[in-house]
Parts: C-alpha cells; sequence; structure tokens
C-alpha cells in the first residue's frame, strides 16, 4: 500500500532537500524554508501591523451576538420545513460561537487560555435523506455568521490519507477559504456527508479503507489539535509558501488549532431506522403494546447513542457529536413551497437565465405544481427540481434565444406538452416584429450618422428583408446592419465627394447584395460628375466646377 506513496511522491524528508537544492540554485543560497519541519525557521511573528491586522479580521467576526431565533429567522428565508432541524442548529451554532468568544476574551485578557474550563463542543450529527436541505442550511448559517465553510464526503477519506483524501486537508481548506486567514478558519465549520458510510458494520468504505480508521482521525479534529497549515505532502504548496517567504510575505501561523472549529457530520443513516424499531420493539415485550410504526423521521429523532453505536460507529466518535438533528423527507407540497417561497428558489435562476437572452420568463403555479409532482418520483430531494427543470426547459433555452419571442409562459401546458408548445414559440419566434426591426434600424442609422457624419435611412421593405432575415438566422437587425453594412461609408463618402449628396436613402437592393448596390451608385457618381462637369463647362464657358471627380 504505502509502496504506491512512495512512488508517487518522495518522503518529507526528500522532498525537503530536493526543493531546498532547487531554491538554493535559485535563490543563490540556502533559503530557509517554512511550514514544513519541526526545525523550520518560524514564521509566526509577522510584523505587529500583520498581527494586528489578522486579529482584527477575526475580532470583526467575533462580535458574535446573535440568539438562537435571529439564526432561525435567517433559515427560514431560504430552507422550506425542518423546523426542528433549524431550532437545534441554532442553539448549537450559538452556544458554540458565544463560548469560541468567551474563551477569546479571556486568551486577550490574560494572554492564555486559562485552565480548568470545562466545554463540550456542540458538534452536530444531521440525519436525513438526500436532498433535503442539510447542506443548506449549514451553508447559509456559515455565511449568515461570515465564518469559511468546507464540505467533504467521509467515503473520500481514509486514516493515511493514502487511498483517498487526507482528513486534515479539510482543516487547511478552511484556511483558503478564509484567503490565507489562519486564526479566522479556526473558527470554520467544517460539513463531513455520508458519515454514515464510516460505520463499521456497514462496511461501505470499499477497497481497504477502515471506516474505523477515519473516525478515530476526525476524533482527534473534532477535539482539539494542531494541523499543520500546509500539507507536507503538498510540493505546490510547499513551494508557493517557498515564493511568499522569498518575497517577504508573511507566511503566517504554521499550525492550524481545531478547538473552536464545528464539526457537522450528516447522512441519510439508511438501517438505523431497523435497530431503533428493533430496540423498541424489544422493550416492548412484556408490556404488551402494540408498535406503532411511525415515520422515519419520528423513528430517526428516537435515536439513542447505543442505536449509533449498534449501526456501527465507535463510542467515542458518537459520543462527541451530542447534537442529533433530523431532517424530513420532503414532499410535492413542499417543493411548491421551495418554488413559490424560498429566496433562493431555483425558479428566479431560470428566470434570470432566460432574461440574459431577452425573454422575460413566467413560471405559472399550474407549471410549479407539474414541477413538484415529478420532482417527488425523482426520490433526490429538492435536487430533483433542477433535474426536472433542466429536462423540461432545455430545448427552449436552446431554441428561443435570438429569436423574436420575447416572452415565455411557463405553464403546465409547456410541462405536459413540451414538444407542440415548443413548435408554437419556434413559429412566434419566425414572425418578423416590424416595429422591433424598425427601431433597431433606425438605431443603426443614428449610429452610422455619429460616426461617419453622412445621413442615412432604410426603406419600410428593406427594414422588413432585415426583419425576415433576422428571424431566421437568430440574430438581431442590429446585427445584420452592422455587418452587411461595414464598408457602407467609404463607398458613400465617393459619392459625396463626387456629387456633394448627403443622404442616402437604402432599399432592399441594398440589403440583398450591399457590394453591388455600392459599387452601382459609385459608378454613377462618377458619371454624374463628369456630367455635371462638362454642362457646368458648357454653360458657363471658362468657370472650372468645384468639385473634381477622382481618378
Ligand atoms: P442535502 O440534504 O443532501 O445536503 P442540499 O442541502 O445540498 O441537500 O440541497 C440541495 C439543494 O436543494 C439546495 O442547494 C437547495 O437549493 C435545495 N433545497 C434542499 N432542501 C431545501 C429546503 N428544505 N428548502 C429550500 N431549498 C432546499
Amino acid at each position: 500500500m504505502s509502496d504506491k506513496k512512495d512512488k508517487d511522491l518522495p518522503d518529507p524528508d526528500e522532498l525537503q532537500k530536493m526543493l531546498q537544492d532547487m531554491f538554493g540554485k535559485l535563490g543563490g543560497g540556502a533559503v530557509p524554508f517554512p511550514g514544513f519541519t519541526q526545525e523550520q525557521e518560524s514564521t509566526d511573528e509577522g510584523t505587529p501591523d500583520e498581527m494586528s491586522a489578522d486579529i482584527d479580521t477575526a475580532d470583526a467576526i467575533f462580535d458574535f451576538n446573535y440568539k438562537p431565533r435571529d439564526i432561525k429567522a435567517h433559515l427560514d428565508r431560504f430552507v422550506i420545513r425542518q423546523d426542528e432541524a433549524k431550532k437545534a442548529l441554532s442553539i448549537a451554532v450559538c452556544d458554540h460561537y458565544n463560548h469560541a468568544k468567551f474563551m477569546r476574551g479571556l486568551e486577550q485578557e490574560h494572554g492564555k487560555i486559562p485552565d480548568g474550563i470545562e466545554y463540550q463542543k456542540q458538534n452536530v450529527i444531521v440525519v436525513g435523506p438526500t436532498g433535503v436541505g442539510k447542506t443548506y442550511l449549514v451553508k447559509h448559517i456559515a455565511e449568515l455568521i461570515g465564518v469559511p465553510f468546507v464540505k467533504a464526503d467521509a467515503t473520500k477519506f481514509s486514516e493515511t490519507g493514502y487511498v483517498g483524501g487526507d482528513v486534515d486537508d479539510l482543516v487547511r481548506e478552511l484556511v483558503q477559504k478564509a484567503d490565507g486567514d489562519v486564526e479566522l478558519a479556526e473558527y470554520g465549520i467544517v460539513y463531513i456527508d455520508e458519515i454514515d458510510k464510516l460505520a463499521g458494520s456497514n462496511g461501505n468504505m470499499g477497497r481497504d479503507v477502515s471506516g474505523r480508521g477515519v473516525q478515530t482521525t476526525l476524533l482527534k479534529l473534532m477535539e482539539e489539535t494542531e494541523v499543520a497549515a500546509k500539507n507536507p505532502n503538498d510540493m505546490k504548496g510547499q513551494m508557493m509558501a517557498m515564493m511568499d517567504f522569498q518575497n517577504g510575505k508573511d507566511g503566517g501561523k504554521d499550525t492550524i488549532n481545531t478547538r473552536h472549529i464545528l464539526f457537522i457530520v450528516s447522512g441519510a443513516f439508511s438501517g438505523l431506522e431497523k435497530v431503533i424499531k428493533r430496540r423498541l420493539r424489544s422493550g416492548q415485550i412484556g408490556f404488551g403494546a402494540e408498535v406503532v410504526d411511525p415515520k422515519d423521521s419520528e423513528l430517526f429523532s428516537e435515536a439513542s447513542t447505543q442505536d449509533y453505536i449498534d449501526f456501527g460507529f465507535e463510542a467515542e466518535f458518537i459520543g462527541r457529536l451530542p447534537v442529533r438533528v433530523v431532517c424530513d423527507k420532503l414532499e410535492a407540497k413542499d417543493f411548491v413551497n421551495i418554488m413559490k417561497n424560498s429566496e433562493g428558489s431555483l425558479l428566479r435562476q431560470y428566470e434570470r437565465e432566460f432574461a440574459a437572452y431577452g425573454i422575460q420568463a413566467k413560471f405559472e403555479d399550474s407549471a410549479i405544481e407539474k414541477i413538484a409532482e415529478r420532482a417527488e418520483t425523482e426520490n433526490t430531494g429538492a435536487r430533483a427540481l433542477m433535474t426536472v427543470c433542466e429536462s423540461m426547459l432545455r430545448d427552449f433555452k436552446f431554441e428561443l434565444p435570438g429569436t423574436a419571442v420575447s416572452e415565455l409562459s411557463i405553464d403546465a401546458d409547456l410541462i405536459e406538452k413540451s414538444s407542440e408548445v415548443l413548435a408554437k414559440y419556434r413559429e412566434l419566434g419566425q414572425r418578423v416584429d416590424v416595429a422591433k426591426a424598425r427601431e433597431e434600424a433606425d438605431l443603426y442609422c443614428r449610429e452610422f450618422q455619429e460616426k461617419q457624419s453622412i445621413t442615412i435611412s432604410l426603406t419600410d421593405e428593406a427594414v422588413s428583408l432585415l426583419g425576415k432575415e433576422a428571424a431566421a438566422q437568430g440574430r438581431s437587425v442590429l446585427q445584420i446592419c452592422q455587418q452587411r453594412f461595414k464598408d457602407l461609408q467609404f463607398g458613400l463618402k465617393l459619392i459625396q465627394k463626387n456629387t456633394g449628396q448627403g443622404e442616402f436613402e437604402l432599399g432592399e437592393e441594398a440589403v440583398e447584395d450591399a457590394d453591388k448596390f455600392l459599387s452601382d451608385r459609385v459608378v454613377q457618381s462618377y458619371t454624374d460628375a463628369a456630367e455635371a462637369k462638362q454642362a457646368a463647362q458648357a454653360g458657363a464657358g471658362t468657370n472650372p466646377t468645384p468639385e473634381t471627380p477622382e481618378e
């Protein structure tokens, strides 16, 4: 196992030597190498200014003054249902950050954290099926309080960091999310999904990864540990740190303390309901009571620590996750609610996407209900809304932009008889919008006048022809004019010079073949000018004409 790893990467000592050699050559001498070994030169100190800048950032964030009710009210704007989860998370988050704020205050007052302050971290387990808002809740909490947030799947990790990623990378990622501010990262939120796959009895990790081993590694992070700010195996990161160091940039703290990082883990925990039922049933033996079969989400909220252990978790691991939260499965009526009332509604996204093409899309209630019904059958929670909308609207999004269609009513018909409705819009899209074509043609003429100081106009016939072309090609009349008449000014200026003409009217022939139109007119202007010259000479005898045509 480790053979492969060794082939991919040199060990840290070799790597350090390689890089030191390399930078030694580049820099012309031995260069201290930050963030790598215990003996490294410390970059912790920074200049006083840099240090206070860091502290200020975290201080501003830790002016934490939210109450659970405030957090829940914020979540209510985005997340539909999941009231119990919202409440429990709001309380856990407030407790966590109030404690962090308290400890920070003590640390600033005494220069270090005083001993003997007991606190059990409120790390959280969120149980619930996919797509019901588990991540969405946590993301919005992190956004509200302004702390960095990272998410990963537990299945990606292994205890050694060999097969999957290294769990420590999650903590380092917080630093990236905090724009390199380690201090702020130390108050971030780490969210790990699919945590149920680590349960021993499930054995879902595959390959030779032990879920137990990952639990142990996570356990350390959840309690308190120091994580190296730079991954010792990440050559690029090390090189960047090196460059920063050489450029006189402060590399910041070398380690990240996980004491105040809030860990939230989640999973669908399928199978846990059986464990709970078994326990409930066995408890009823002898009492003669009938087992009422509650819904899964109700059962899940009954889960005891022992149930999680029976499910396959290590007792120590589950013990570090004292807050248990259950998210309900969402039904069609919830999807309707999400689409109509959630601030982050997908419908707004679709409306914006169509608006970018000048199409005003409107979702009618009849469509919203149909989309919700279809989404329910997908069994992927609210994620299905996007799947359904995407497949329903893909052809419309492809075909309508650039046509004459400027309004799209998304109703039940569009969902149910998609191809018929699309055919109607296709036809509508080809219809020439004469007023719009005239508007764009006049705009082109005005711009031409401003740039070239020559007045041009387009006849109704010319505009109608341009409008048809625009509809057929899915382009605007303005675009077609700009391309079709790109050499117009050269010809017209010649004509103007030859004949003194200052205004030009462009008819159908100019639209049909602009080059021919222009060359015919230019040739004609030479003839006209020559004739005018002759006439003038004949009439006035000796008087020369004011303009002489160019040869
Ligand atoms: P999971 O429960 O698997 O973590 P997510 O929270 O990532 O699912 O949900 C996926 C998307 O579905 C979210 O980004 C959000 O747009 C939408 N969504 C899910 N649940 C809800 C909900 N309860 N209210 C509003 N939107 C939701």
